[in-house]
């Protein structure tokens, strides 16, 4: 198949930001496509080679990037650079220099979407010596070969900047759209939730239709996107909710990770799909030794605790393990709990469909418990004081409030999902303000006066969990010190678009436009209707979305939450609803 149909279909998605039309132009063009086929173009539109969580990652240096273009385009290295720092973008520096190029040269083979990934998957193994050469060398012969809009494609590709707007919720829309029909999306949607493949999905589906993904099942080694917790102003209502009676656990304020036990390895997977293996190595020993199955995947809480005392620490203490060097020190100055709150899979099974009181069951039948594995602390509730005295229970334990789960027979584990079988109730709610969101980057404004030079204020936003868009919230301005407002051009620029991305939904025209990939968690005095917010637009009140008043961020980058991981649109809806209600 030939590349240049695959980044021609790239550029057309790129040109709307109707998802309608991302879909339809991406069912049109699976139809037919080989499967197998069909799983790496999946991969590539994300700009990878693998799912998510492969644990390499392509990302050339962009210094590298543009000496191939300067050499596939027979310019001078400078005219390059100095092109690609006004631009930004090493695709866009790649198409405009081989486009001119192309008119004067005949002598190029066509790429096809094999040699691209065959090439592409010599760039991602080199290693040793020469590896930045050759990986330079192989990258410049796929230029020579490619057309100007492939060239753009590819370069993004390899500098780990792919970005076409079609989000996952687009993809499996139009794989549903090409391959079985509407009412079956939510069966594709959960072979994607519990894989976090939507290559393989696609490659499913393409062989063999539905019948193609029913026995898509959890499995060891195959990270499953985590369930999510939905929240209520007070605990009566917390309880209500529940139908009277409940189950609660202590909120950790700590780091979630899934871990995948099989054999003699464990893998730890962050909430965000990153590998989290080599940053406990002691949990991972714990948890091997103490399962008393073959095979398992449990979720847990890893939360730093003091070496003298045992007492639990605060969350920006575990994160002093995401150091890469030096673990061994780490390990033993800052030791670390994992406090186990539920089990997906069992000696071959899946436990994601039994009702929470089953799983826990199990979970707390299925390992050893010690210093380093324990089990999350869990009460059953049933009147308004138990709640509240378990709630003090927690906050004196030094968490972060409680999580109350269904125990109903619909209380499965709903990968992906965020939902009402599970609500979280917060310290932080009890006070005067509202609660704190957790918001993405995708704009920032120039400073003025004392900020001249740098990002003055960035422009947040809220996920929309249906269409996979970005809505903005707020302007943020408040609350940066001078030693983060320097960092930020570090933190946000690899992320820069040149245009606004088509899945991005504000009033408001920021000087820069990120891709939504950093997060910051942001307190505010309340939430307000504004023309200029797109979150819930046209919910509460025609031509208004909901923003949010005197945004302060409060020093927390949340670097274990992705884009797709921010407060939704439909959790801020509910907190505006809820000012008017009594719990707040
Ligand atoms: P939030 O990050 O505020 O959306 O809260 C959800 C997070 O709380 C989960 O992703 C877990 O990392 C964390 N958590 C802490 N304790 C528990 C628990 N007992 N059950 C479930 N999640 C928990």
């Amino acid at each position: 198949m030939l590349f240049s149909d695959i980044a021609d279909t790239f550029a057309r998605l790129e040109s709307t930001s109707s998802r309608l039309e991302m879909t339809s132009i991406l069912a049109d063009f699976f139809k037919g496509l080989r499967p197998a086929d069909l799983r790496d173009i999946i991969y590539l539109s994300q700009g990878k080679l693998h799912p998510d969580f492969y644990p390499v990652e392509l990302g050339m240096a962009d210094k590298m990037v543009l000496r191939a273009i300067s050499t596939a385009s027979g310019n001078p290295d400078a005219k390059v650079e100095e092109l690609w720092t006004r631009i930004g973008d090493t695709g866009t520096v790649a198409e405009e220099l081989i486009s001119k190029k192309k008119q004067m040269s005949l002598f190029s083979t066509p790429l096809t979407l094999e040699r691209v990934v065959s090439d592409l998957t010599k760039i991602e193994r080199s290693e040793g010596k020469n590896s930045q050469e050759n990986k330079v060398k192989t990258l410049t012969g796929m230029l020579h070969d490619s057309t100007a809009t492939e060239a753009r494609y590819i370069c993004r590709i390899v500098s780990g900047r792919m970005r076409v707007g079609a989000s996952a919720m687009t993809i499996l829309d139009a794989l549903a759209q090409c391959f079985a029909d509407k009412e079956s999306r939510p069966e594709i949607e959960r072979a994607f939730n519990v894989t976090c493949d939507m290559g393989l999905i696609g490659e499913r589906l393409a062989e063999n239709g539905m019948d193609g993904i029913r026995d898509v099942t959890v499995h060891v080694g195959n990270p499953i996107k985590v369930m999510l917790a939905e929240r209520l102003p007070s605990l009566p209502e917390v309880l209500e909710r529940m139908g009277g009676r409940c189950a609660m656990e202590y909120k950790y304020d700590g780091m979630r990770v899934q871990a995948h036990i099989g054999g003699n390895s464990v893998t730890l997977y962050s909430r965000r799909l990153e590998n989290l293996t080599n940053n406990f190595p002691d949990i991972c020993e714990a948890l091997r030794s103490n399962l008393k199955g073959k095979e398992a995947i449990i979720e847990g809480e890893c939360v730093a605790t003091d070496p003298d005392t045992g007492a639990m620490l605060p969350f920006q203490m575990v994160t002093h393990r995401r150091r890469k060097h030096d673990m061994g020190s780490a390990v033993k100055s800052i030791p670390v709990r994992i406090f186990m709150f539920d089990i997906l899979y069992l000696d071959g099974k899946d436990m994601t469909n039994l009702p929470y009181p089953e799983r826990r069951k199990v979970l707390s039948e299925t390992f050893e418990l010690d210093d380093a594995v324990g089990m999350s602390e869990m009460g059953i509730i049933e009147n308004d004081t138990q709640a509240e005295e378990f709630f003090e229970s927690a906050i004196a334990a030094k968490c972060e409030g409680i999580m109350a789960k269904s125990l109903s027979e619909s209380s499965v584990y709903r990968a992906g999902s965020r939902g009402f079988l599970w609500i979280k109730y917060k310290k932080d709610y009890h006070e005067a303000l509202t609660d704190t969101f957790d918001l993405a980057v995708i704009g920032a404004f120039y400073g003025m006066g004392k900020r001249a030079g740098r990002y003055g204020a960035l422009l947040m936003a809220v996920y929309d969990q249906d269409s996979g868009e970005f809505c903005s919230v707020c302007k943020l301005g408040t609350g940066f010190d001078d030693a983060f407002l320097d960092a930020l051009p570090t933190m946000l620029d690899k992320y820069k678009c040149d245009e606004k991305p088509g899945y991005i939904r504000t009033g408001l025209d920021p000087d820069v436009w990120f891709e939504p990939n950093v997060v910051l968690e942001v307190a505010g005095a309340d939430l307000t209707l504004s023309p200029n917010h797109k979150a819930a637009f046209g919910w509460a009140k025609e031509d208004a979305g909901i923003g949010i008043r005197f945004p302060r961020f409060t020093g927390r980058v949340r670097d274990d939450k992705s884009a797709d991981m921010s407060t939704t649109v439909s959790e801020i809806y509910d907190m505006y609803e809820m000012q008017f209600s009594d719990g707040l």
